[in-house]
């Protein structure tokens, strides 16, 4: 049996948490009831179900004669007759999280990479502060002294070795930094930057470590790309990672729903603007893992795209990827000429945007619909119709209170909306 590191275990069970039901329903052929779903326990003979699987607790519980319950590796544990260690590499197969084969080399080299990291943000930031190459001018009209300091944003000066010298000086190995994305080997011998000239962001994982860094250029006409990512390294792959993840997590959880941009900055306004459950992708187009990293937080994305022709298709790739993980997606559509960042950074409000659901955003475009969207898109707009009606006719309302069992009628999402309707108008809950 491999030893499994600790970070390792972490998300492999947090995999497993998170998809509950699809795993534990391959054993036992689960029914949705309400919030949770119910079978005959699999442990006891029983004729009525009261083996329940709860996935907002990410528990299961038998309620009948074994009065057992637990996580999705306990469930494996019994059912399978297996170790704790094989349920998690049961686990791990099934998530596609792969068990380093040297695990305690592997987590060292991650840690020291991480380390080299860190220790490069402050020397970005620091280099900022001390205004290196002009760089605050160019920030200073891009953001607030607060986004800065909450971001860490940085900034990697000119001339090419500044950082290669400065970690060498602190003795950091310079191959650990090389495998980190922050330098590269020279032709001639020795290393030099990546970054140069740039207004560097952070990016980092779903716990806050810094994986990698975005740089800007500040001078329009120097540089062939206005922004570059670190290159893919062990810790970071572009496709897979989403900027602003670490500090939306709470927020998203909270409000079951996700702002989706594509600059840092568009991201860094929304957050000085008290907006917190919003993600960017890293200057790549919204991608399946993407989607499949939000589905474990969501069930709704609201995707703010640009309103270019390269936007529109951002914004139909991005509604089908949603559509396939079954969340929702909304498109926001900014006034002419404006994105989220200029838009919020001018007071401008959420609410005062035009919005479009996906289907109809998709039909709008042209986008043939199959006939699973199709129904979903109609399903959509009856609930959206009975939720108006109920909202402008009190007796639709009353009739709604009447006829309870809700959760029959109306999907997860709209449940809440309609219930607070019905409260309002005084219908007996
Ligand atoms: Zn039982």
């Amino acid at each position: 049996m491999k030893m499994i590191p600790d970070r390792i275990k972490k998300e492999i069970l947090s995999y497993g948490a998170d998809n509950i039901v699809a795993i534990i329903g391959e054993y036992v052929p689960l029914r949705k009831s309400s919030r949770s779903y119910t079978a005959c326990c699999p442990f006891h003979k029983e004729k009525t179900p009261s083996f329940t699987v709860d996935p907002g607790r990410q528990t299961w519980r038998c309620f009948g004669a074994c009065s057992e319950g637990g996580d999705v590796a306990k469930f494996l544990m019994k059912i399978d007759g297996i170790s704790f260690p094989a349920a998690l590499e049961i686990l791990a197969r099934k998530g596609g999280i792969s068990i380093p084969n040297d695990g305690y080399k592997e987590e060292s080299e991650r840690r020291n990479m991480l380390n080299v990291l860190r220790r490069a943000q402050q020397f970005y930031h620091n280099s900022l502060l001390q205004n290196q190459n002009g760089a605050i001018a160019y920030v200073g009209s891009r953001m607030t002294d607060a986004m800065v300091r909450q971001f860490g944003i940085g900034f990697a000066p000119l001339g090419g070795k500044t950082l290669v010298e400065y970690l060498d000086k602190e003795r950091f190995p310079l191959d650990v930094a090389e495998k980190a994305g922050l330098i590269k080997k020279e032709d001639a011998g020795g290393y030099r930057d990546i970054f140069r000239g740039r207004v560097m962001f952070p990016i980092r994982d779903k716990t806050g470590y810094i994986i990698a860094f975005a740089g800007r250029t500040i001078s329009a006409t120097k540089s062939r790309y206005k922004y570059i990512n670190s290159p893919e390294t062990p810790l970071f792959r572009k496709s897979a990672t989403l900027f602003g993840l670490d500090g939306a997590i709470e927020a998203m959880k909270l409000k079951g729903e996700v702002y989706v941009v594509e600059g840092y900055i568009d991201l860094m306004q929304m957050w000085a603007a008290g907006i917190n459950n919003v993600v960017a992708t890293c200057g790549t187009a919204f991608t399946r893992e993407h989607a499949a990293i939000l589905k474990h937080y969501v069930r709704r994305l609201n995707l703010m795209f640009d309103g270019d022709d390269a936007g529109r298709k951002a914004h139909q790739k991005a509604i089908l990827l949603a559509v396939k993980e079954e969340m929702k997606a909304t498109v926001f559509i900014f006034p002419d000429g404006q994105d989220p960042d200029s838009f919020y950074k001018n007071g401008g409000k959420t609410e005062n945007l035009v919005t479009m659901s996906g289907f109809d955003f998709l039909k709008q475009s042209g986008i043939e619909m199959n006939a699973t969207m199709q129904n979903l898109h109609r399903l959509e707009r009856l609930e959206n119709g009975v939720a108006y009606m109920a909202r402008s006719i009190p007796a639709v309302a009353r009739l709604l209170a009447k006829r309870g069992n809700l959760g029959e009628l109306f999907s997860q999402e709209f449940l809440p909306g309609i219930e607070e309707i019905i409260i309002h108008h005084g219908g007996a809950r």
